[in-house]
């Protein structure tokens, strides 16, 4: 009954994150002005029973009630994607502070992915969440080494970011030294290896085969997905 009371209560945050990202990605938006959702379109308040996670969507057949606006398929899949992140999280944490700072990372870690796939830029607030939570989590944990693991990702991407300067943004840099103190130094070490496996893969996909230095590619999604799953197998193995 617990884990669906958080897979129910993903779904809501999911929602909320939509909103989070929405409002980031646009200029001139502020997070909580006004206080209430609106159409992007038609901009008419959204009333409380067409905002019902994942249902109304499929409800209103993924269409303003109003203006019949085409919603983005990205507003359910955050909310489900939320859902299943918080299911896990609470089938797998052993303690609730663990639950909490795990539900935590992972809600700015999703919010995180999909603003630097639009923008290329993460938001500071955000990855400051990440990195006091996972600071927290490093407490609980063996602390020295995820100490290490910090330091040795944090010099990893230093390095990298001299070398590709113009693809990869100082918000990755943070957001990576985040997971490293979240993991400990193999983990971790795996972590930006997939991330920058993946990450370089997408940037040859989407530039159907052509990469070039200056080329900017949204890490934070990448980042994000190697650490978090990282931090999960080791935290339930014990693997740290
Ligand atoms: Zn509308």
């Amino acid at each position: 009954m617990w884990h669906i009371l958080m897979f129910g209560l993903g779904l809501i945050i999911g929602s909320f994150l939509n909103v989070v990202i929405y409002r980031s990605t646009r200029e001139g938006l502020k997070l909580w002005d006004p206080p209430y959702s609106f159409c992007p379109n038609c901009k008419r308040k959204i009333q409380w029973y067409d905002n019902v996670p994942l249902l109304s969507y499929i409800l209103l057949k993924g269409r303003c009630r109003y203006c019949g606006w085409k919603i983005p398929l990205r507003y359910p899949i955050v909310e489900l994607l939320t859902g299943v992140v918080f299911l896990l999280n609470s089938l797998l944490m052993k303690d609730s502070l663990d639950l909490f700072l795990a539900c935590t990372i992972s809600s700015s870690l999703i919010a995180i992915s999909f603003i630097d796939l639009e923008t290329f830029l993460i938001p500071d607030y955000l990855n400051f969440t990440v990195v006091a939570s996972s600071f927290i989590v490093a407490l609980r944990e063996r602390f020295l080494d995820h100490l290490m693991a910090f330091f040795i990702v944090t010099a990893m991407f230093l390095v990298l970011k001299f070398f590709y300067r113009d693809g990869l943004g100082m918000g990755d840099v943070i957001l990576a030294m985040g997971m490293g103190i979240l993991l400990s130094p193999f983990p971790a070490i795996i972590a930006v290896l997939v991330a920058s496996i993946s990450g370089i893969l997408f940037a040859l996909i989407r530039g159907k085969g052509k990469m070039d230095i200056k080329m900017r590619i949204p890490f934070g999604p990448f980042l994000a997905l190697g650490g978090y799953t990282l931090f999960l197998i080791s935290y339930t193995t014990r693997w740290l």
